[in-house]
């Protein structure tokens, strides 16, 4: 059966790429957001991949570019179905934020079709979710410092938990954090439509960093080897969980030593991060209220009083 998305449509063993329309911008001009169809030439299940939801974050959109043209298919079982750039207003500008209603895409799940710019644009790429069996919404740590990790969001207590952290584990960045997300998530709103969907977060860069985007390549390759749309198999590894996740401010103005590197383990009352003066005089040392992991970081080092520094993901285990 030939398979629709947008402008975009391809017969089994076929793909196409196109647009799918949500609205017009300031100019009056129509835009769409870029889609592909991959329409595997037996059958299988259906997974919903999109990317750039924020609009700086652009590792997703690097992981498409690379993976979609090694695509075969008339060797894939089932169907891909991808919206390759979620925030187009965002992305047109560079920002994590849509510019039209100064909104995060990601707390905008699952739309309104006569909402908001951001709303609008949520419904119509929801219903193209809603399509799938899976699910996979590339996201990264915006532009700060941080390790490759796959978010799993609906809470520990819903019924697709299991699902969704095995989903996690076959996407297999090495991190997962385990944390009920905010209202709004796709990733807490998919599985309320029985859809598995986890949040893959490859590091966080300004542009593309290519060890994040292999790693995201790398992913999707296992998701699609796991569930079967190809005939190979899939290796699966143990992931380092956090489910927790700690947040520590500057108690200063100054600039940001840090004692401890992305990915390493820190007991509690070990120094995390030194602010200093422009001379390199310590003003304070912030050790870690818990054990974890070194998490995320800014990436710039200035910082006022209050302001975010970094996080540890906390209650570690593996699964
Ligand atoms: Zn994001």
């Amino acid at each position: 059966m030939t398979t629709t998305l947008g402008t975009a449509e391809a017969a089994p063993g076929e793909r196409d790429t196109g647009r799918l329309e949500v609205g017009e911008t300031r100019d009056g001009s129509p835009f769409g957001l870029p889609v592909a169809v991959i329409n595997g030439e037996a059958n299988g299940k259906t997974l919903y991949v999109q990317a750039t939801s924020d609009g700086d974050e652009l590792h997703g959109v690097g992981v498409l570019s690379q993976i979609v043209p090694q695509l075969d298919p008339t060797e894939i079982a089932g169907t891909i179905l991808i919206v390759g750039i979620v925030n187009y207003h965002a992305f047109q500008v560079a920002e994590h934020r849509n510019p039209i209603d100064d909104t995060k895409m990601n707390r905008a799940y699952p739309g309104n079709e006569t909402g908001t710019s951001s709303e609008r644009i949520a419904a119509a790429t929801f219903e193209v979710a809603s399509r799938a069996d899976l699910v996979l919404d590339l996201h990264q740590g915006s532009t700060s410092r941080m390790i490759d990790e796959v978010r799993v969001r609906c809470g520990s207590r819903h019924r697709l938990y299991e699902e969704c952290l095995e989903l996690a584990k076959v996407f297999g960045c090495g991190y997962v954090l385990d944390q009920k997300g905010p209202d709004g998530q796709l990733a807490r709103v998919a599985p309320e439509e029985g859809i598995p969907t986890v949040d893959p977060e490859l590091g966080g860069a300004v542009g593309w960093d290519e060890s994040s985007i292999k790693r995201g390549v790398e992913g999707m390759w296992n998701v699609l080897r796991y569930y079967d749309f190809l005939t190979d198999d899939a290796d699966l590894e143990r992931q380092t969980r956090a489910s927790g996740f700690e947040q520590y401010g500057a108690p200063a103005g100054g600039l940001i030593h840090m004692q401890a590197d992305l990915g390493d383990r820190i007991q509690r009352g070990e120094p995390i991060f030194n602010v200093v003066t422009p001379f390199g005089e310590v003003k304070e040392t912030i050790t870690a209220d818990s054990s974890g992991i070194l998490w995320r970081t800014r990436r710039l080092p200035q910082v006022a009083t209050g302001e975010y520094v970094c996080s540890v993901g906390t209650d570690i285990d593996t699964y």
